[in-house]
């Protein structure tokens, strides 16, 4: 294989915003993805909508995630695929294959990292399994976009699981859809559902601890997304836990399914139309990088002076044990910044992380986690690897001054 200025390994929203903006700062990138396409957890993991990324200063919308995520919602909003903030991640899937391949982004899909070469904190290469073997990625920078800091931790960099008095990490939801049901009819009725689900769970009845029935429209008549079940006290980097996660989830799904039949109007001709292809994480491995953002540091919306992304999402903490979802909101007109530090991993000196597994705790991650701000956390990150390129440099001596500069140049919003 070539041998590339960046290695993004990852194609969710964080690994492709960073490839889209290295590759536009003129580095030669490559996205390494273990699925077929790219979207990450909204397309492998149906997540849907995306989350509130915007305040309002004296009654006016203040959008924090800008650059190349607006830059993705326009095209899905040409495209007709955007219904206010849901979208057809058909469409998504494509789109990203467009914009990747517009920007000269090389792509090697079905390719699983399990592997890494570093020396003298230098990340070397990445070994990837293919159908044909074992491929070896070399390159000069790499972005770990994995979710999980899968990166991060085969490169020997410190990393922590979950919460951290337990280790517990936010429970995982397999995303499912409902298709052909009278919507109008099953709204109606959501009350009476959701007093019968209250009952059914204080009784014991149901093995899905979650507390209520989370549902979604979605643009497509009569289809309805559901991210109701919830698998607790499971590690999702251990392979049995997480198989054992799929197993009880897909019960689940059958489990409440059949219960809304009985409790819900309008489902007499729906059909399970679809279970994601993955169950979703919320919360797995985070670095331990330069600065750790913590929860008190977003309750303060502190500005940092090297913020690199704004966001307000409350943080949102589905209870780790079982039932329960806790909420902090922000007062109207405020938000907390994401400082670069909080990218870089210790104890390696080419390799940047962005996505839901940078250097924060749980409070922190729990807010920050939203497709909407992990785009702005890849654009930061893929636009350091790039002036890294051009400067030669580590990723700690790039000029975080610089950095912000060349974003807000590019339209996006970095806090300060
Ligand atoms: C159930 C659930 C509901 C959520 N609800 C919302 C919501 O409503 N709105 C919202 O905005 N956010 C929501 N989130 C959060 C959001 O979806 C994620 O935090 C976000 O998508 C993470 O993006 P990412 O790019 O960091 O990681 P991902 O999207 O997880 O992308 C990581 C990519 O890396 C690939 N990968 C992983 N390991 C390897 C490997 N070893 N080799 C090669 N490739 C690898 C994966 O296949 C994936 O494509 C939800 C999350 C979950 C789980």
């Amino acid at each position: 294989m070539k041998r590339y200025d960046l290695a993004v390994i990852g194609g969710g929203f964080a690994g492709v915003a960073a490839a889209l903006a290295a590759a536009r700062e003129g580095a030669s990138v490559l996205i390494v993805e273990k699925s077929n396409c790219l979207g990450g957890a909204a397309v492998n993991c149906l997540v849907n909508p995306f989350m509130a990324y915007w305040t309002r200063v004296d009654g006016v919308r203040v959008d924090l995630s800008m650059g190349i995520f607006k830059a993705i919602h326009d095209r899905m909003k040409a495209r007709g695929a955007m219904m206010a903030e849901t979208f057809l991640e058909e469409e998504l899937k494509m789109i990203l294959n467009d914009m990747v391949e517009e920007a000269h982004v090389d792509l090697l899909y079905h390719a699983y990292i399990f592997e890494a070469e570093k020396c003298d904190g230098q990340i070397t290469s990445v070994k990837v399994a293919t159908k044909s073997g074992v491929v070896s990625v070399e390159a000069d920078y790499f972005i770990d976009a994995t979710g999980d800091a899968q990166l991060a931790y085969l490169a020997g960099c410190p990393t922590v699981l979950g919460r951290e008095a337990d280790h517990l990490c936010q429970p995982m939801t397999l995303c499912f859809r409902l298709g052909n049901v009278d919507a109008e009819r099953f709204y109606a009725s959501r009350e009476r559902l959701q007093e019968a689900h209250q009952r059914a769970l204080a009784a014991g009845e149901l093995i899905n601890p979650r507390e209520d029935v989370l549902v979604f429209k979605t643009p497509v008549k009569n289809v309805l997304h559901f991210n109701t079940t919830r698998v607790v006290k499971r590690n999702p980097t251990d392979p049995e836990d997480v198989t054992a996660a799929e197993v009880l989830a897909r019960k689940q799904v059958r489990e409440i399914y059949d219960f809304m039949k009985r409790h819900a109007d309008g489902l007499e001709d729906s059909f399970l139309m679809m279970t994601a292809a993955e169950i979703g994480v919320r919360e797995s491995r985070m670095i331990v990088g330069d600065y750790v953002l913590t929860e008190q540091d977003c309750r303060n919306c502190v500005k940092f002076e090297d913020a690199i992304a704004a966001c307000n999402y409350d943080i949102d903490i589905h209870n780790p044990e079982g039932t329960g979802t806790s909420h902090y909101y922000f007062p109207e007109g405020t938000y907390y910044t994401i400082p670069y530090r909080s990218l870089i991993p210790l104890e390696a000196e080419n390799l940047l992380v962005a996505g839901r597994c940078i250097s924060s705790d749980h409070g922190a991650q729990a807010s920050y986690r939203i497709m909407p701000t992990v785009c702005c956390l890849g654009e930061a990150a893929g636009t350091a690897a790039g002036l890294a390129v051009r400067a030669h440099c580590t990723v700690r001596e790039v000029d975080v001054k610089i950095l912000q500069r060349v974003l807000t140049h590019n339209g996006a919003f970095v806090g300060v």
